[in-house]
């Protein structure tokens, strides 16, 4: 090897030593007679430093290095006069006595520091100099851990990971396919996959029973900060289970997670009925870190003729503790932020429990001091607290108050990033009606089975029919979704009928999965918990970007490879393909 050490390992018991390290120049400070030189690589920094006078061709050298230069020295472990508690290596220096440059740089594009000066775009198209900070080569190495614990925890359970084709067919989950030309088969393509569901569930019909893979899923959907195009789950499988032995199970895992690598004890997993979500959060994934749950008013406040609670389907609201004393510009600017088209309120009702034990609110004329009390009782209020009210259609309300509801635990910080509050969400419903198309879709995938007591209803109320159907969340965020699937070809034929495809259609896109289920197939279910999400919980980001080595913009580029680009015309020809623009 070329070194003898990192630059991250030696510390004052290695006085004395004579090392060899190798490493990127950070920094160099010229102070005459010497030079100071930090150098870097993955494991941390280590101080050199250059007597200069004493060595001429030294001194040269020395002060022709730029940043980011590689470089190989040999030196002389020493005490430092000045020491730096903060760094590992901070009480030693080396005493260099031969130094080779093994490569010049480039002035980098951006300062190669914990906080940069390059903005987004500038150090995504030089993504591998990003990659050389500390804080995203942090992430990459949690990740790279979590990859491992998973695979210690699972191997240790008897799970078996098998690689699925990245060339299949269309995957339903509700996304957009990607798709690449067949050169072999004009006028076909492959579709990439959405995820690997149809060949877990064929693992299972094989007898694996016990399957994961840390896996690339593709899915051609708008992004955002938690989204890409191409990103990892943790896809797995099991068959002769119940519901309960997959919740438990990957408890486990997320416990396990947890405990070995943030070293927190996570307790079990709380759960709650996908209805009670939507009632009391008016979100499939709650921020359980904080309550303010929802409270619905209906009963108290309709027929004292104030027509918009009248006319609404739902009145509901939440107590946002010790916000009385809110300025009128400040409940403005709320309600401008509300009004947002992204949310698309028309306007809020508060009510102040004020600190002499009054109640203000902003619809005084239509309710007395007797009327706002029993609103306090309701929303559990006490002197102090702001109640934030809206109306209008239930589905709608909720989801703006849902909004509100995160906006406030963020202004009253109850959303700490070192707080984790892990919920499972139990028995969405099978099917969810779509407007744009005007028919019922699967929530979660066609092969999720409904519950078994609710089957009868797939005729007369399709979209009260509820799936053996779960989601794990923590703090807000999907992590992790599966299902109990179904394993009959009665039931599955059934379900392609009431999702509006053809016998033929459905023959044709999943007739390989329909006939498996014919050789045998055991009862099975799993789970995918979306790898990138969870690595950036553990990491305390908002994006999933910065855990993903080379990740795309939001426009789904590359721009350090500059993809996608066009293809020649020799491709295109090969493929028979022409673009119409
Ligand atoms: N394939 C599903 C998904 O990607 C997960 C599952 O049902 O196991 O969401």
């Amino acid at each position: 090897m070329l070194r003898t050490h990192t630059c991250g390992e030696l510390n004052i018991s290695n006085l004395g030593q004579t090392v060899t390290l190798c490493g990127w120049v950070q920094k160099s400070r010229d102070l005459g007679a010497m030079t100071f030189i930090d150098v870097r690589d993955r494991y941390g920094l280590t101080q050199l430093v250059f007597n200069t006078d004493s060595d001429a061709t030294l001194r040269e050298t020395s002060r022709s290095l730029g940043r980011e230069f590689v470089i190989q020295v040999t030196g002389t472990v020493l005490e430092r006069t000045s020491k730096n508690a903060k760094m590992p290596t901070g009480e030693i220096e080396i005493g260099v006595s031969k130094i080779e440059i093994l490569n010049g740089a480039k002035v980098p594009p951006f300062m190669i520091e914990d906080e940069t000066d390059g903005g987004e775009e500038l150090r995504a198209k030089y993504r591998y100099l990003d990659l050389r900070r500390n804080p995203i080569r942090n992430n990459l190495m949690l990740r790279h851990k979590m990859a491992q614990e998973v695979r210690k925890y699972l191997d240790g359970l008897d799970f078996i990971e098998v690689e699925t084709p990245v060339l299949i067919k269309s995957t339903p989950e509700g996304a957009r396919d990607f798709v690449v030309p067949s050169r072999m088969n004009p006028g076909e393509f492959y579709a990439l996959p959405q995820s690997p569901q149809t060949f877990k569930q064929l693992l299972m019909v094989s007898g694996f029973d016990r399957y994961f893979q840390i896996v690339k899923c593709f899915r051609d959907e708008d992004l955002r900060a938690d989204r890409q195009p191409e990103f990892t789950q943790i896809d797995c499988e099991m068959a002769f289970i119940t519901q309960e032995d997959i919740l438990n199970v990957f408890e486990g895992l997320t416990q396990h997670l947890f405990r070995t690598v943030k070293g927190i004890e996570l307790g079990s997993v709380p759960r709650m009925q996908y209805a009670d979500a939507m009632r009391l959060y008016g979100s499939d994934k709650p921020d359980i870190r904080f309550g303010m749950q929802f409270v619905e008013l209906n009963d108290i406040v309709k027929g004292k003729g104030f027509g918009i609670f009248d006319n609404a389907e739902l009145v509901v609201g939440i107590n946002a503790k010790g916000c009385a004393e809110y300025t009128r510009k400040q409940i403005d600017e709320l309600t401008e932020w509300l009004k947002r088209p992204q949310i698309g309120v028309t306007g809020m009702i508060y009510c102040r429990y004020q600190s002499d034990g009054t109640l203000k609110s902003s619809v005084d004329k239509f309710y007395g001091e007797d009327d706002l009390t029993n609103w306090a009782a309701a929303f559990e209020a006490e002197p102090g607290d702001m109640m934030f009210v809206l109306a209008g259609n239930a589905e709608k309300v909720r989801k703006q108050l849902n909004e509100l509801r995160l906006e406030m635990g963020n202004r009253l910080g109850l959303r700490d990033k070192n707080t984790f509050a892990p919920l499972w969400v139990l028995d969405f419903p099978l099917l969810e009606w779509d407007e744009e198309t005007g028919r019922y879709h699967a929530m979660h995938h066609p092969f999720t089975s409904p519950k078994p007591e609710d089957i009868a209803l797939l005729d007369t109320h399709p979209g009260d029919v509820r799936a053996n159907a779960y989601d794990l969340v923590i703090n807000g965020t999907e992590v992790g979704g599966g299902s109990i699937r179904i394993h009959d070809r009665a039931l599955q034929s059934l379900m392609f009928k009431h999702l509006g495809f053809t016998p033929e259609e459905a023959q044709k896109q999943f007739g390989f999965l329909m006939d498996a289920f014919e050789y045998g197939a055991p009862p099975h279910g799993g789970l995918a918990f979306g790898f990138d999400r969870m690595v950036s919980i553990f990491a305390g980001l908002d994006s999933i970007r910065d855990v993903i080595a080379f990740p795309k913009n939001n426009s789904g580029r590359d721009v350090m490879i500059d993809t996608p680009s066009t293809i020649s015309d020799l491709q295109m020809n090969e493929l028979k393909i022409k673009t119409v623009l």
